[in-house]
């Protein structure tokens, strides 16, 4: 049996995403642009499926709605897009824990010259709210850019609030939050809650739609150049022939995602008894962002002493898709930026294992990593010298393989 506990990642393509793109794969392929009546029917289907995202995120019109390729192509079009439609403001407010999605596109507007504001967390995860505020610059901030909720930890930020004090401060400053990895697990109400929020990203595969697709909420009235210059689609805000089939998808990935949400208790009910087995089996466990909001699905520990690595590759001898905060770059093994600016204990920042889940989860598949974690990580230990030295353990030495 695999199990799959990746879902920060991606998600499986739900059965009804892949019905809905299924005839815009085979006889509905007409340009939606074209003048004659199949391609006028596709246009129509495509409103159709705009509309469904509008509903999705509460908009008050499906024109607010941009289709794109990705999470990361909208988060471009967001920093590209605002500062060139406003370039007398060059300051860019944001945090030390987004994807690089937002960070990268963030450095290269530094080297353009642009001042970018980093806005540290505390150790337990959350935003430091005054630090938050100090950076706020009227009549200079062209952008604040928040997540909802990291892709790390799941630990969710006030967006509403935060907007709230943005627009208190200067309300010419633009609101944007990188939806990713709430879509789906959070409400979101661009109407109501969020509506001081000028602008959302978020990506179909990671709420059971394909990879491939994301999506961009512009409130009308919000200055937006294009990313990418072409033709005339999306009301002129991002050019290229529509991706038919995954427009479809991401509509019925919305749809599903309402009746998603309402197992979203179950999700966290399941994630929480993992924590506490897992806290119980293992001393010397770190549960990252514990004290603070998180999204239900997700789940990150740093266990002392050992390399997160080394627990991925175990985990995978028994089937079993996981994910860990440190990324193996050019020979050397950085630190998630995320566990680094939480400042987790040095022991075990290497140790990190993210768990993530979806609706699709089992409490079968709960209890199979409540029984694979703590072995791997009892057996990884005895061969650890800084865990032999920290508890005084003789280390275990590996058998010879036989001649
Ligand atoms: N933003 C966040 C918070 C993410 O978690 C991710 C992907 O992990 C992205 C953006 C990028 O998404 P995409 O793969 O759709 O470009």
């Amino acid at each position: 049996m695999l199990i799959y506990a990746d879902n920060n990642a991606t998600t499986a393509v739900a059965p009804e995403a892949v019905e809905a793109m299924r005839p815009f794969l085979s006889d509905c392929y007409f340009n939606p642009s074209s003048m004659y009546d199949s391609a006028a029917d596709v246009a129509r289907r495509l409103a159709g499926f705009r509309a469904d995202v509008a509903h999705f995120l509460r908009a008050a019109s499906p024109a607010e709605v941009l289709f794109t390729s990705c999470a990361t192509e909208s988060n471009n079009t967001v920093l590209f897009g605002t500062s060139a439609a406003n370039p007398a403001r060059r300051h860019i407010v944001t945090t030390a824990v987004e994807h690089p999605a937002i960070l990268e596109p963030c450095r290269e507007l530094e080297r353009r010259g642009y001042a970018v504001t980093y806005v540290p967390v505390l150790p337990t995860g959350e935003l430091d709210r005054a630090a938050f505020v100090r950076a706020l610059r009227p009549g200079e901030t062209l952008l604040v850019s928040v997540m909802h909720a990291n892709n790390e930890t799941g630990v969710i930020f006030p967006v509403a609030d935060l907007a709230r004090i943005v627009k208190a401060t200067d309300p010419a400053i633009l609101f944007h939050t990188d939806a990713t990895q709430s879509a789906g697990k959070l409400p979101l109400d661009l109407s109501g809650e969020l509506s001081q929020v000028d602008l959302l990203s978020f990506s179909g595969h990671k709420m059971h739609a394909p990879k491939g697709v994301g999506a961009l909420y512009v409130r009308k009235g919000t200055p937006l150049r294009p990313f990418l210059l072409g033709g005339h689609q999306e009301s002129g805000r991002r050019a290229g022939t529509e991706n038919l089939p995954y427009a479809a998808a991401l509509a019925a990935a919305c749809q599903l995602a309402t009746k998603h949400l309402a197992e979203m208790p179950r999700v966290a009910a399941m994630r929480d008894d993992l924590q506490t087995r897992l806290q119980a089996a293992i001393p010397f466990l770190e549960v990252n962002g514990a004290t603070q909001p998180r999204t239900p699905n997700t789940l990150s520990l740093a266990c002392h002493f050992i390399e997160g690595e080394s627990i991925l590759y175990e985990l995978n001898e028994r089937g079993i898709c996981a994910s860990t905060g440190s990324a193996c770059s050019s020979g050397s093994l950085e630190p998630s930026h995320v566990l680094k600016a939480m400042a987790i204990p040095f022991t075990a920042m290497h140790g990190s294992l993210r768990l993530s889940f979806s609706a699709y989860t089992t409490q079968a598949e709960i209890d199979a990593l409540a029984n694979a974690i703590p072995a791997v990580v009892t057996s990884l230990r005895r061969l650890s010298p800084y865990w032999n030295e920290a508890t005084g353990t003789p280390r275990a030495v590996p058998a010879a393989p036989a001649p």
